[in-house]
């Protein structure tokens, strides 16, 4: 079952592209992210060039397909949306790149899974505007180059840590993209209940943007769902006490947290005194596994300063005893 606060695209948000800005200046927050795109799109226009390559990166849901099709469209230029795992072989980079036309941006999502040796022809793509192909087998083989048009790449990774560095070092602009803040998300969800005709009182734009994790596209998500029940329990109107019951029947907490990250602090709480305790010690107590706990769980918990990572493993902080309601033990008792 997937969880409603998940940062990662659903089936279910295929709707949500309808609700993706087209120009920078509809695009909230960032505002450091964004300044500095502006700048450089007013730069290489100016220049008549192709912008530099540009690697986004932040968790899912923050807003990196969206800005990079607002780059292109910002630019003037065509955009083409792959992503890592869609690139197999060779050839199918080799057509997507002899493809592009003068300037215009090719974005690729989950940048880091692309296989090592697509990698490496991406470097000479990237640097050189050319493909290096090797053509026939054996002794016969030989190399031909192939140039292609002035380009843009823009990357997106959920973690910048995972890129090799060759392939990160060919990005002359590098930006990180943050958790929103509840302001910025009471524009989101106000823009979308516009969009979406969706009534929506101030109050209660502010109670589901202070749960969606700082993430517009579990915003919108959670929008949905609200609007669903103004309809059948209320008068349509999303009030914020239509939204705090809709998202407490949805076992989405006053900070966001679901059932399974409340269960996540219990363990750490009740099971191993608070911490600390090893990621798969901590795994195998709630039936996770390690990863999904490091990739999905731990950045927003820790984001929420609800747990910390020491050298010796996960502890659970003062601010998850009180946010669980559970009294904090004297030292020395267990
Ligand atoms: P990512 O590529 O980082 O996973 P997306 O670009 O797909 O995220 O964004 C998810 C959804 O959130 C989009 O469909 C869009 O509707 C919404 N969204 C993201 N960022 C913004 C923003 N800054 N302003 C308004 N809506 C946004």
């Amino acid at each position: 079952e997937e969880r409603i606060i998940a940062g990662s695209e659903q089936d279910v948000d295929q709707w949500q592209y309808s609700l993706r800005p087209r120009r920078l200046v509809e695009y909230i927050g960032q505002d450091n992210v964004k300044n500095n795109l502006s700048i450089f799109v007013q730069a290489a226009r100016s220049r008549n060039e192709a912008l530099d390559h540009v690697l986004l990166y932040g968790p899912p849901g923050l807003g990196k397909t969206t800005l990079a099709g607002i780059v292109a469209n910002e630019l003037g230029v065509n955009f083409r949306i792959t992503s890592g795992p869609a690139i197999e072989r060779a050839g199918d980079l080799a057509a997507l790149l002899t493809n592009l036309g003068e300037k215009d941006v090719l974005f690729i999502d989950e940048i880091h899974r692309l296989s090592r040796n697509i990698e490496e022809i991406l470097y000479s793509a990237m640097e050189d505007f050319a493909l290096d192909i090797i053509i026939g087998k054996g002794p016969s083989a030989r190399s031909i180059r192939l140039d292609l048009a002035p380009f843009t790449l823009i990357g997106a990774t959920t973690k910048a840590g995972a890129l090799a560095s060759p392939l990160r070092d060919r990005f002359g602009v590098i930006c990180r993209l943050e958790y929103y803040q509840a302001e910025h998300l009471v524009c989101i969800v106000k823009r979308a209940a516009e969009i979406l005709n969706i009534a929506i009182e101030d109050r209660g734009a502010y109670e589901i943007a202070k749960r969606s994790r700082g993430t517009p596209r579990i915003a919108n998500r959670l929008l949905k769902r609200v609007r669903d029940y103004a309809q059948i329990a209320g008068d349509g109107v999303i009030t914020d006490m239509i939204a705090d019951k809709a998202l407490a029947m949805l076992e989405v907490d006053k900070c966001g947290l679901d059932k399974t990250d409340r269960n996540m602090l219990l363990a750490i709480i009740q099971k191993f005194n608070g911490g600390p305790v090893g990621v798969e010690t901590l795994a195998a107590a709630i039936s996770e596994e390690t990863d999904t706990i490091e990739d999905v769980y731990e950045p927003f918990l820790l984001q929420m300063g609800f747990i910390n990572r020491t050298a010796r493993g996960r502890v659970a902080t003062l601010a998850a005893y009180q946010h669980l309601e559970i009294p904090v033990k004297p030292a020395g008792q267990s």
